[in-house]
């Protein structure tokens, strides 16, 4: 009667009602997200790497592979993945992942987008034709991801539904723990100057100024007459630092560090930058940057 049991549970086990959700995610961030509200009940496999810029990603027969497996697919959105999840999902030919169905998430469809232009446009190679795609550095709008994020977990797996909600309102209780703390440092009132526009959402929750960007539009490397006229302004509005991220090319921050005199700073840009092992840990580690 025991052995009976046992073979009950290990088939009980064994079949799909007890497997894990298989999601993929584009970005460290999401699969991490995805890990803190679907914890054992879910089986992360993220697509881009911490070194890659998640610009640029081109689609790989392994992220095919992972995507034909996929219950759910979870990504930035705002264009941030158009160089490689459309040939991804229509190589995967998996139903569950394709738009409409529960199986795609597009996380930026909770938040509120900062620099949406009039008409989508990638003028002159402006790599955020949808307005600024960096949110995950925004605490109020993490908020509103795991809580859809949650919702949307909780639709592909029905038996774990209030898990899943459970766990988005702990990661919610534990942002807005983590929001006194960061906002009682300095942030407040400093002036940056940037590589690439990251930092947008977290310069209006924390109430500083970007005064300027190296790259002369988003993903477009700047001339040398848009390199000479940042140092004449760095010189003249006294920046506290020059933001940059660690998979960008470093020779033009050190040059215009050199020509002005101020800080360099590497800041984490995901989950996983600086030994970054969660989200909050990577936001500890950019308001310390940036302090
Ligand atoms: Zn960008």
């Amino acid at each position: 009667m025991q052995k009976i049991i046992v073979m009950l549970c290990i088939l009980m086990m064994a079949s799909p009602a007890f497997a894990a959700v298989k999601v993929v995610a584009t970005l460290p961030w999401i699969g991490s997200l995805a890990k803190e509200i679907g914890k054992d009940k879910v089986d992360i496999t993220t697509l881009v790497k911490i070194s890659q810029d998640p610009h640029s990603i081109e689609a790989k027969p392994s992220m095919i592979a992972a995507a034909r497996r996929a219950d759910i697919l979870m990504y930035n959105g705002l264009d941030l993945e158009v160089g490689y999840l459309p040939i991804l999902m229509e190589a995967a030919k998996n139903p569950a992942i394709n738009p409409g169905n529960v199986g795609n998430l597009n996380c930026s469809i909770f938040v509120d987008v900062l620099e949406k232009p009039a008409a989508p446009c990638r003028c002159n190679g402006d790599v955020h034709p949808l307005g600024n795609p960096h949110y995950h550095l925004s605490p109020s709008n993490m908020k509103k991801v795991a809580t859809g994020m949650a919702g949307q977990l909780a639709k592909v797996d029905q038996a774990h539904a209030d898990f899943y909600r459970q766990n988005a309102q702990q990661f919610n209780a534990k942002v807005d723990a983590k929001l006194k703390e960061w906002h009682n440092r300095k942030l407040k009132g400093k002036k940056f100057t940037a590589q690439h526009k990251y930092f947008e959402y977290l310069a209006k929750e924390f109430e500083f100024t970007i005064l300027g960007y190296l790259e002369e539009k988003p993903g477009i490397p700047p001339s040398s007459a848009h390199v000479q006229a940042l140092i004449y302004s760095i010189n003249k509005l006294k920046s506290d630092a020059i933001l940059t991220t660690e998979y960008h090319n470093q020779t033009i921050p050190r040059f215009i560090s050199s020509k002005t005199n101020i800080k360099r700073t590497v800041v984490p840009h995901d989950v996983g930058a600086g030994a970054t092992k969660d989200w909050f840990t990577m936001m500890d580690s950019v308001i310390k940057a940036l302090e």
